[in-house]
């Protein structure tokens, strides 16, 4: 990071309409757009997520349209499995989103550190997915880039979805969104063969989630960007043996190149797999870096 750029983030930010100063505390973690900070309440020492974005990043109409679009979309929600949304406001440099903090980072360094999860702490994690994007759902909202990096969890290791800088509303029964400006991860089918998408693209990726965490890799992983859009399109993807039978299939009715095929959120939800076998109601912090033992 240059001097330049840091100095244009103060180390006092100050929310103007709701007349609160926030210490900067440390660094969290930096995305295409945004740098994340902690940031402190100076009246009530209360911790939030700071995610900044500065302005001189916003230069194409585009890009301003898409971080009010995030911005009005993010706001509107409220549910225990997404990033509570506190306030926004600027200064003549950047843009300031007031967030809950999520400590213990995401999915993603989970997946760095422990690769292959345990059946019941998938169906754990998976449960608190499946119950944020249904609400997701239930409120018009595709998110269009679920992937382990955007599920972040909190100090209890409850998930909280963020990052909703690709979502769209559904604004009518049955609109099929022809466009979406960026890259998501778990890519699906119909949005790499322009087919038009909707709610049906968060299923890819939820089936791609489900697969990384009890397999340990992503399901289309190969060298190349090109290779793996290949075998999206021809949804090849190998089944691990040693899962379980309604694993196997809950992966597999998800991963289906016809969107109209693949469940609805409420069908996940009563699932086998969700429904059977064991549930933790919480998980230790040791779940970050080893395998618990169920007994
Ligand atoms: P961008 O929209 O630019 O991609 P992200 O939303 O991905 O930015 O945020 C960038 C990084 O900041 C994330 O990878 C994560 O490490 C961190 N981050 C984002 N939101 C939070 C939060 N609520 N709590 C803790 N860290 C967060």
């Amino acid at each position: 990071m240059s001097k330049e750029e840091n100095i244009q983030i103060p180390d006092v930010i100050y929310d103007p309409f709701a007349k609160i100063h926030y210490k900067k505390g440390r660094f969290f973690g930096k995305g295409a757009f945004a740098k994340c900070y902690e940031i402190i309440n100076a009246q009530n020492n209360e911790v939030y997520a700071g995610k900044i974005v500065s302005k001189k990043l916003l230069v194409k109409q585009n890009q301003k349209e898409k971080m009010t679009q995030e911005i009005q979309i993010h706001s509107a929600l409220n549910h225990q499995n997404i990033v509570a949304f506190h306030s926004f406001f600027e200064d003549s440099f950047n843009i300031y989103i007031v967030l809950e903090l999520c400590k213990k980072r995401s999915m993603m360094e989970l997946h760095r550190r422990r690769r292959v999860l345990t059946e019941p702490e998938t169906r754990y994690y998976m449960k608190q997915i499946l119950s944020g994007v249904h609400y997701l759902h239930s409120n018009k909202i595709i998110h269009r880039d679920l992937k382990l990096g955007n599920l972040l969890l909190n100090d209890k290791l409850q998930i909280k979805i963020g990052d909703f800088g690709l979502a769209a509303k559904i604004v009518y029964d049955g609109e099929r969104k022809k466009t979406l400006c960026g890259t998501p991860n778990y890519i699906a089918p119909e949005i790499l063969n322009k087919m038009g998408h909707s709610y049906e693209v968060d299923i890819w990726s939820v089936g791609c989630i489900m697969y990384t965490l009890l397999v340990g890799r992503p399901p289309f992983e190969t060298k190349s960007l090109k290779e793996t859009y290949e075998r999206i399109r021809k949804c090849e993807y190998k089944i691990c043996a040693t899962l379980s039978s309604h694993a196997k299939h809950m992966i597999m009715i998800m991963l289906q190149s016809d969107p109209s095929r693949r469940p609805k959120i409420e069908q996940l939800r009563k699932h086998d797999f969700i429904t059977n076998g064991y549930c933790p109601s919480s998980l230790p912090i040791s779940c970050l870096t080893m395998a618990p033992r169920f007994d």
